[in-house]
């Protein structure tokens, strides 16, 4: 099973009662280790930056035994840098009337014009507007130093269609995380929507005073307090206000955290409104081939068929030359259910009356499957060996039960990386699968076809053991934290 085999990344849930985890200056640390069979005594375990990999912009490690209850309670202060953040705020500010206004591009701080002496050798965006000021990620630096910090902002398109989301569902106050972008332009142009931008990108600090706060998403840490509770105000709501979460994380990050993340943010909000449980709207941009990633953190979301475009990513756009074939792979996965988006007919997507919702116009819908069943933006073919659709270039394994790429098939390596149709579990495919053997041993498995699948579970034609109507009736399966064990009945 492959979670058996896998680094484990624990989030650190700090108010639950379970261990703490020590702090780095970016929050509190994430927790790797592998998993043991047996419960043993964890054998390697270490604490870990949660928000950088890369060693040089954080070097925190601490192995599981080191920890002292003193390593335990220490904090990283980052008040005086964080005043002094807030200081070129002032500056910019106060000088906004008049004089001009320059930032230095390179050392990612604003100048007044007697200032600039000191940065001559770089380069310096001069006479920054009020719509800059408003606009910010139009004219910094995307970060891309670290493959965490990865920043791509949306195109112009982009930000319509989720405002036109926005307005479609009655939202109207949106946590913007890691969208600094879609931040501004939520109280740039839709003064019905409220917006609180939470990002680790600390030059943002310099272009807000208030709804920002400095924030690292893979723990939720509030480097500082002040906006923290401006934050905690924020999700404050009435009964007229509609809130939702809306993020897109560096493709870098672990959905474990994100996904942690999120529910955190869910049980504040609870509290703070003093609800039972109630689950926030999310939306999180996330490209198509995670979609099983996010799905195993939280089983609810559903990919919508909007590809999301970017103006500073050479693939992840539909312009340009190095834009992809079919398009950006970046989706929109959201717990609202899909019938209530609408997507731009002008922009390539239609309306299908079947599946009742919005799909992109290459997906055509299949009778046999009765749903839209494209992932990738290409259009997907209907195999009957499969019982299901699949990517056109693809050619049926009968050995792998499955179609798969033409070139460099190898069957073994190949099904190392499949889920089980039957028990759900990654490394197998049907045939391989020990419960199912075990069952057969009973009732011996006969009939096979060269013109359609037959079901392993009913014996029926023209679906396969995912599909089965008659699964529960073969099968019990328990769900536990996202992963499903499968047996069969008697
Ligand atoms: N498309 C968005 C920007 C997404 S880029 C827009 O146009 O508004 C990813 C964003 O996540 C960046 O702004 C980056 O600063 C932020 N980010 C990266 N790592 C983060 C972390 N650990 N916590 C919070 N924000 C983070
Ligand atoms: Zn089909
Ligand atoms: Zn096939
Ligand atoms: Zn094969
Ligand atoms: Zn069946």
């Amino acid at each position: 099973m492959e979670s058996q085999s896998k680094l484990q990344i624990i989030y650190p849930y700090e108010e639950e009662g379970t261990p703490p985890h020590p702090h780095c200056p970016h929050g509190p640390t994430l927790l790797f280790k592998m998993p043991t069979v047996d419960g043993d005594e964890q054998i390697g375990a270490y604490y870990a930056c949660s928000a950088h990999r890369d060693k040089h912009l954080c070097n925190f490690y601490m192995a599981v035994e080191e920890v002292t209850p003193k390593q335990l309670t220490r904090r990283y202060e980052l008040e005086e840098y964080i005043a002094e953040l807030k200081k070129q705020r002032r500056k910019l500010k106060n000088t906004h009337e008049g004089d001009k206004l320059h930032y230095c591009l390179d050392c990612n701080v604003p100048l007044l014009p007697e200032e600039q002496s000191d940065h001559s050798i770089h380069e310096i965006f001069r006479d920054v507007s009020e719509n800059f000021m408003h606009n910010p990620t139009r004219f910094l630096r995307p970060l891309q130093n670290d493959k965490v910090q990865a920043q791509y902002f949306f195109d112009n398109r982009a930000l319509n269609f989720f405002t036109n989301c926005f307005l479609d569902l009655g939202i109207n106050k949106v946590v913007c995380i890691g969208a600094p972008r879609l931040h501004a332009h939520l109280r740039n142009t839709c003064h019905y929507v409220k917006s609180f931008l939470l990002d680790f990108d600390y030059r943002m600090f310099h272009f807000y005073d208030d709804c920002f706060a400095w924030y690292n998403m893979c723990n939720n840490h509030f480097f500082d307090d002040a906006q923290r509770q401006e934050f905690d105000e924020f999700l404050m709501c009435t009964p007229t206000e509609h809130i939702m979460i809306f993020t897109d994380p560096p493709f870098g990050c672990r959905t474990e955290l994100i996904a942690g993340t999120l529910r955190q943010i869910t049980r504040l909000y609870n509290a703070i409104n003093q609800l039972p449980h109630q689950p926030l709207a999310i939306f999180w941009i996330f490209p198509y081939f995670s979609e099983h990633h996010v799905q195993q953190e939280m089983p609810h979301m559903r990919m919508c068929d909007y590809k999301v475009n970017y103006t500073n990513h050479t693939s992840y756009t539909n312009v340009g030359e190095k834009g992809r074939k079919l398009g950006s792979p970046v989706r929109v996965f959201t717990n609202i259910p899909l019938e209530l988006l609408h997507l731009p007919i002008e922009e390539e997507y239609k309306y299908c009356a079947s599946c009742q919702r919005y799909t992109a116009l290459e997906n055509r819908h299949c009778v046999k499957c009765n749903m839209c069943p494209s992932k990738n933006g290409s259009t997907y073919q209907h195999c009957d060996l499969c019982g299901c659709c699949v990517k056109p270039n693809y050619v049926h394994c009968k050995t792998c039960r499955r179609c798969t790429q033409a070139e460099e098939h190898e069957c073994e390596m190949f099904q190392a990386n499949q889920y089980c149709w039957i028990c759900l579990q990654k490394g197998h495919t049907e045939f391989g699968c020990i419960e199912w053997r075990k069952h057969c041993k009973h009732t011996p498995f006969v009939g096979c076809s060269d013109k359609e699948i037959i079901c392993l579970l009913c014996r029926r034609r023209g679906h396969n053991e995912r599909n089965c109507t008659q699964r529960s009736k073969y099968l019990e399966e328990f769900k536990f934290l996202g992963s499903t064990q499968v047996k069969f009945k008697g």
